[in-house]
């Protein structure tokens, strides 16, 4: 049998907690193998958000999951560079394992874009779609579309806008990114 990957798509500026509970929830609930992360190159609809460069957002993230040895960050859209896009990067990772089974991960405001898309249905030929509930967005309409399982998670409202935010303000971040990634962001002064 193939192995059931969660893919985490995200531009992770920085990764904070609620990705990984989010990540960690997915593999159990959905008995996936393994989970893994891909940070953006340049998001094509965050052009003027983005504030940490994709080889930061790189290694935060390669820093941030150390501690589940089933967690793996991909550089394949920081790779690709230009803009990138999820249906590209699903090809790829079906190509790199055709046995395999693809499972996307998303918060509800990320599932929410994805069926705004022109082609959705080309997404969902690639892979199954988790919709993870996230504060402030409804996840009940999902449950239509049988290539997207809804996937209940402890409420957190925490965003990496809101933590760029404190740390522009000088208000903490600590325990809501992990300990590693908060000493990268001081070190490399991310965020000033
Ligand atoms: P930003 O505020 O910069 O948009 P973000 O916190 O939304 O950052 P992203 O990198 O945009 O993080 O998100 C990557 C994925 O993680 C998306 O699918 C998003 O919906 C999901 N996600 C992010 N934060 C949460 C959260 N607190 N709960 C559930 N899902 C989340
Ligand atoms: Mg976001």
């Amino acid at each position: 049998m193939g192995t059931r990957l969660g893919v985490m798509g995200g531009t992770f500026d920085p990764i904070h907690v609620g990705h990984l509970v989010t990540a960690e929830e997915a593999l159990h609930q959905f008995g996936l193998d393994e989970v893994v992360f891909v940070p953006t190159g340049r998001p094509w609809m965050k052009e003027h958000e983005v504030v940490a460069s994709p080889e930061d957002r790189y290694r935060m993230t390669e820093i941030g999951i150390a501690a589940e040895p089933r967690f793996s960050v991909s550089r394949i859209e920081v790779e690709r560079g230009g803009q990138t896009y999820t249906v590209d990067t699903l090809r790829a990772l079906r190509d790199a394992d055709p046995d395999g089974e693809l499972w996307f991960i998303t918060g509800a405001d990320a599932m929410l874009e994805i069926m705004e898309w022109k082609e959705p249905e080309t997404l969902f030929d690639l892979a199954r779609f988790i919709a993870a509930t996230r504060p402030g967005y409804d996840v009940t309409r999902f449950q239509t579309h049988d290539a997207v399982s809804v996937m209940e998670i402890p409420a957190l409202a925490i965003s990496s806008t809101d933590i760029r935010a404190r740390v522009r303000e000088g208000r903490p971040i600590r325990f809501l990114v992990p300990q590693s990634v908060e000493t990268y962001i001081v070190a490399e002064g991310l965020y000033r």
